[in-house]
């Protein structure tokens, strides 16, 4: 994966000196998407979810990480090396980060990927705040609608929740707060049919309308932005136009993990998230760890995910120390040296008893020059 996780995580293994490949079609994530921007990364401020992805891609390619735009299709976890699939071809490796995120999931309704980042988010902790005293709306009825609601509250003038039934499927504590909330009304037995805009007067030049996601591409500022939404009442099929400034959605997400049905272990009550031990990001499978959106159902944030992967960096380094794994270049230079002593002693037995890695105490980078000062 190729987001905050999956980048963080390469930035930690290539300064472990564990030559990662961050494998992901395409990369960027969530924060390439469409209309993101950016304004609780610490350190960065009031940037485009792109321009944060494009400085972690810098980073991780100057300490050595390498990327692949590629799909990942399926793992073989069955022996080691791990056989990683992708649409071309097959990689082997000792250790699988896991970071391909958890995608919202959207309405498909007209309006709605046209004023993602005019007023059209999934994510109510990282836009809300932009609607400060406005009038939004929240669509959904599980848990994260009711948390997105209350979030939401704080700032907003009214938020109004639409729901396509009659009761909540949120937890019955968060539900009842919903209710009783003085500035949260609920639509019940309500689908959001289209949500309308208005075409900015002066739009920005460069606007790509294209869904490739482009790193380079402007895919910050859309041209139209929410002025009202399209209700339907379910029952009766009456339709009716509503004003707001905002519409979130959300009703829920899907984590990308289809390719590892049947080889990790998953969370019972999450479907499609990775279950991770403990407090570390180790999988049911060693070798296997997930970090970021993919094993997180609680947080799914830029920050969060990025911490996580570097976690996941560090728990696969240690994993890999102790398994005797990852060092073949430095082994096979070891070797060398001990060949070559062996040679200039004119004796053959000296390269069966020697180690020169053990000789020098881990400390490869002094074996590293002498191998050169020989050759
Ligand atoms: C509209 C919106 C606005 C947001 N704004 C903010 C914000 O302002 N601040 C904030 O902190 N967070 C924000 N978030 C949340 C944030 O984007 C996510 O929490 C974060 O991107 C998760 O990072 P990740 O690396 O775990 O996964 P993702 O960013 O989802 O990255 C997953 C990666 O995996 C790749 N992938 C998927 N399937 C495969 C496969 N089969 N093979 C190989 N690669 C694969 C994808 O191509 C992608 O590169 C926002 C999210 C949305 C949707």
């Amino acid at each position: 994966g190729g987001g905050p996780a999956g980048i963080s995580a390469a930035i930690y293994a290539a300064r472990a000196g564990l030559s990662p490949l961050v494998v992901a079609p395409p990369m960027g994530g969530q924060l390439q998407g469409k209309g993101v921007d950016v304004e609780n990364y610490p350190g960065m401020h009031n940037v485009t979810g792109p321009a944060v992805i494009s400085s972690m891609r810098e980073q991780a390619a100057s300490f050595g990480a390498v990327f692949e735009v590629e799909s990942v299709t399926s793992v073989d976890a069955s022996k080691r090396p791990f056989k990683v699939h992708t649409e071309s071809h097959i990689i082997e490796t000792h250790a699988i980060i896991v970071a391909t995120g958890a995608e919202s999931n959207w309405l498909n309704v007209t309006g709605e990927y046209e004023m993602r980042g005019g007023g059209v988010s999934s994510c109510a902790t990282c836009d809300g705040a932009a609607f400060y005293q406005k009038d939004v709306l929240v669509v959904g009825g599980g848990d994260a609608a009711m948390e997105d609601a209350l979030v939401l509250a704080r700032t907003s003038k009214s938020v109004t929740v639409i729901h396509r039934r009659d009761t909540f499927r949120a937890s019955k504590i968060l539900a009842q707060r919903i209710i009783e909330h003085p500035s949260i009304s609920i639509r019940w037995n309500t689908t959001v049919e289209e949500i309308l805009g208005t075409v900015l007067e002066s739009p920005p030049s460069g606007e790509s309308e294209s869904e490739d996601l482009d790193l380079d591409a402007d895919v910050g500022i859309p041209q139209k932005v929410v002025s009202g939404a399209i209700l339907k009442d379910v029952s009766t099929g009456e339709e009716e136009n509503i004003s707001c400034d905002a519409v979130f959605i959300a009703i829920g997400h899907t984590p990308a993990t289809s390719f590892l049905v049947d080889v990790v272990d998953f969370e019972p009550d999450h479907p499609g998230y990775i279950k991770t031990v403990g407090r570390t990001t180790r999988t049911s499978v060693a070798g296997i760890f997930a970090a970021g959106d993919v094993a997180d159902n609680m947080y799914r944030q830029a920050v969060t995910s990025a911490g996580s992967g570097a976690a996941a960096a560090l728990d696969a380094e240690r994993w890999l120390s102790e398994e005797g794994l990852g060092n073949e270049a430095a082994e096979f230079e070891a070797e060398l040296l001990a060949e070559l002593m062996a040679d200039d002693e004119g004796s053959s037995k000296v390269s069966d008893q020697y180690n020169a890695y053990e000789e020098a105490g881990g400390k490869m980078a002094g074996v590293r020059e002498s191998v050169r000062a020989e050759l």
